[in-house]
């Protein structure tokens, strides 16, 4: 069975999230592993992250991925938001170990008052100042590693990682100190400008993963749909089939053989109860037929 799922909230306890999960009919999902707009966090307790694998194991969930505070700007050109940057990045891998997570997912950051260059130098070495002395070995699921996964960006005005090119250079950059891979999501793809909707588009554009991050890196599909058109760099999710990407482009992407080693974890809006496990079961019908 393809590993689908839903990001999923947390209230009353992060181990909820896999009741909420497993609901909405997933066997995968993302959560945040403290309130993604505030800086201050507290540490997973022993007894949550207890309760939380327990319920994975029983449900059979795999693989979980933390997806980053959006606070987090590693490449920023201001010294005290990349300090706060770097502390609150080392919680949120510390976190993800304690909880078991397979995969925490970053987005690289705004250069803005840098050139590129600079913005990447400055994300890959606040990542290894972020993670200096952290065991990955801790790594709660044995047999599974933990990576940090590079989600590539939308590609607004200085937003790094809207060019496959740009995540691939980061995640070069830091495989030598830092467990890595790559999260690619088909909004961003979409917006960025790399066409998934028609099958030479699609062609071309799975050329360009295969000769940029590659397809062994990629780990997780966010499975979104796109409210705004192709190249608008607007970053506005939509329900799968509802948006300007459409349900064939994501039925040819689940049929995609090249990617049957990730998960493909939906963002997708939640305007009414219930619309986890709508998108959920589209994705699902779709990678059936
Ligand atoms: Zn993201
Ligand atoms: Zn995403």
């Amino acid at each position: 069975m393809k590993q689908i799922g839903v990001h999923v909230g947390t209230a009353g306890g992060v181990w909820t999230a896999v009741d909420r999960a497993v609901a909405a009919g997933a066997n995968t999902f993302q959560i945040f592993s403290a309130s993604p707009r505030m800086w201050k966090a507290s540490p997973v307790k022993p007894a949550d992250a207890k309760k939380m694998a327990e319920l994975r194991a029983k449900h059979d969930v795999n693989p979980v991925a933390v997806h980053a505070s959006y606070l987090i700007n590693l490449c920023s050109q201001t010294e005290s938001v990349r300090a706060n940057s770097i502390a609150a990045f080392r919680g949120e891998v510390e976190r993800a170990l304690d909880l078991g997570a397979e995969f925490l997912v970053l987005h690289p950051g705004s250069w803005k008052g840098l050139t590129r260059e600079q913005g990447l130098t400055y994300a890959a070495q606040s990542i290894e100042r972020a993670i200096e002395g952290i065991d990955f070995s801790k790594a709660a699921s044995p047999g599974k590693d933990f990576r940090i996964l590079i989600e590539n960006t939308a590609g607004a005005e200085f937003s790094l990682g809207g060019k496959l090119e740009q995540v691939a250079e980061l995640v070069e950059c830091l495989k030598a100190c830092a467990p890595v891979g790559v999260c690619l999501d088909t909004c961003h793809v979409h917006v960025a400008g790399y066409d998934i909707v028609t099958t030479d588009g699609y062609i071309e554009t799975m050329k360009l993963v295969e000769s940029t991050v590659g397809f062994e890196a990629v780990k997780v599909w966010h499975c979104n749909d796109a409210k705004a058109a192709m190249g608008s760099k607007l970053d506005r999710h939509e329900h799968i089939g509802e948006g300007t990407i459409g349900a064939e482009a994501f039925r040819r992407l689940l049929h995609d053989a090249r990617f049957d080693h990730c998960a493909f974890i939906a963002e997708t809006p939640v305007d009414n109860p219930g619309d986890e496990a709508r998108n959920v079961g589209v994705l699902r019908a779709l990678a059936a037929g």
